[in-house]
């Protein structure tokens, strides 16, 4: 059935969203409806917001949606109605990646992900009362959850216990995913290495926190805003670096003259990484997370490769969200990974808010409440 629901429309490029009434479209086999209590709001959202980066408008985005499923279509069987969820990205199930365990380098990511209609061609809502020449894009990340409504996938909704609250839960979706997965399933590193966190957003935090709990040392973070450095010292950063233009590499090499074992990147600005490439050891391996402006390009002495250090890029943490979101919020529960200190909550209404506040630096990660 055709649902009513309210939706934070992106009607043109750079413009500020707009609560809008709209009607999904009826869930079909493998699809889920869920009504969205709480979504984070991620830097993808805003570089999407900002950028033209391909994706069809009108469009609802929101990639970090939690609340209770509301019905689920023909063949899904690992959620019902009645269960609380967290949404995160969409994967196919069946291409290579998929098959080998690695759903977010997933063949169809950009189909599933970006291409703004459901699969089988439909628009996955209309305009309230325009029927079909009011088209909405969505299906933003398997999801679209700035909404009180959303379409997902079975393989995207991951069911969780009903005992935390869904401000606490959205940023598992992706924010909490990508930068403690990149910690936890990508750099592995051990306890008693060195760690260096570059900008202490929400996914440079999560980062952070991971690292600490894995008990890296120095644990080092990097911000231009010293009250983010201040936060991260409270997550367990046992130094900080003010970036203040001087030269980054010797600002490590000062705490640890052999060089730092990982570095996750979280700026995408070319002349960061670049001095974190020089601030690596031996061996040492540097993991880009940031999404980059278009036209962005780094250059790097290749020669620092070659005493076995690695550059490389990760999506999502390299985490199956089915298998790290319980895992993760287990960790959260056992008071290792408090990522709640990070959370604003704002009524949805007030999204353009919430969004100039992340902008501004005032808030780390804001949540949108739906109900
Ligand atoms: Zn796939
Ligand atoms: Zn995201």
């Amino acid at each position: 059935m055709p649902t009513a629901a309210t939706a934070a429309v992106l009607r043109a490029r750079g413009a500020p969203y707009a609560l809008e009434p709209v009607v999904l479209a009826a869930i079909g086999p493998g699809q889920v409806r869920v009504r969205i209590h709480a979504c984070g709001i991620c830097f993808t959202d805003v570089g999407v917001q900002t950028y033209e980066q391909g994706l069809p408008l009108p469009q609802v985005l929101g990639h970090e949606g939690a609340g209770i499923v509301e019905a689920v279509g023909p063949g899904v069987t690992s959620v019902a109605a009645g269960d609380h969820v967290v949404l995160s990205y969409a994967s196919c199930g069946a291409c290579p990646s998929c098959s080998n365990a690695a759903p977010q380098y997933c063949a169809n990511f950009m189909l599933l992900n970006y291409a703004g209609r459901l699969p089988d061609g439909r628009a996955p809502m209309v305009a309230a009362g325009q029927g079909e020449g009011g088209e909405i894009f969505g299906g933003f990340f398997g999801q679209s959850s700035f909404a009180t409504h959303a379409i997902a996938y079975e393989r995207n909704t991951v069911k969780v216990a009903a005992s935390l609250d869904f401000a606490t839960l959205a940023p598992f979706g992706c924010g909490m995913q990508t930068g403690a997965g990149t910690v936890y399933n990508s750099l592995k590193p051990r306890a008693g290495q060195s760690l260096v966190v570059m900008g202490t957003g929400s996914v440079g935090l999560a980062a952070l926190m991971a690292a600490a709990d894995l008990e890296c040392t120095p644990l080092i973070a990097v911000d231009r805003n010293p009250d983010r450095l201040a936060l991260a010292t409270s997550l367990g950063a046992t130094h900080t670096i003010l970036a203040d233009g001087a030269d980054l590499a010797a600002a490590i090499r000062a705490i640890i003259p052999t060089g730092v074992d990982y570095i996750v990147d979280t700026t995408g600005v070319g002349p960061v990484i670049r001095a974190g490439t020089g601030a690596l050891a031996s061996r040492g391996q540097l993991a880009m997370l940031a999404v980059t402006p278009p036209g962005t390009e780094i250059s790097i002495n290749p020669n620092i490769l070659l005493g076995g250090r690695a550059l490389r890029g990760a999506v999502e943490g390299d985490a199956d969200p089915q298998v790290f979101i319980p895992w993760l919020i287990a960790r959260h529960r056992a008071g290792r990974f408090p990522h709640d200190r990070l959370i604003t909550t704002y009524p949805f209404a007030e999204i353009n808010a919430a969004v100039a506040d992340m902008k501004s630096g005032k808030v780390v990660k804001p949540v949108l409440l739906m109900d």
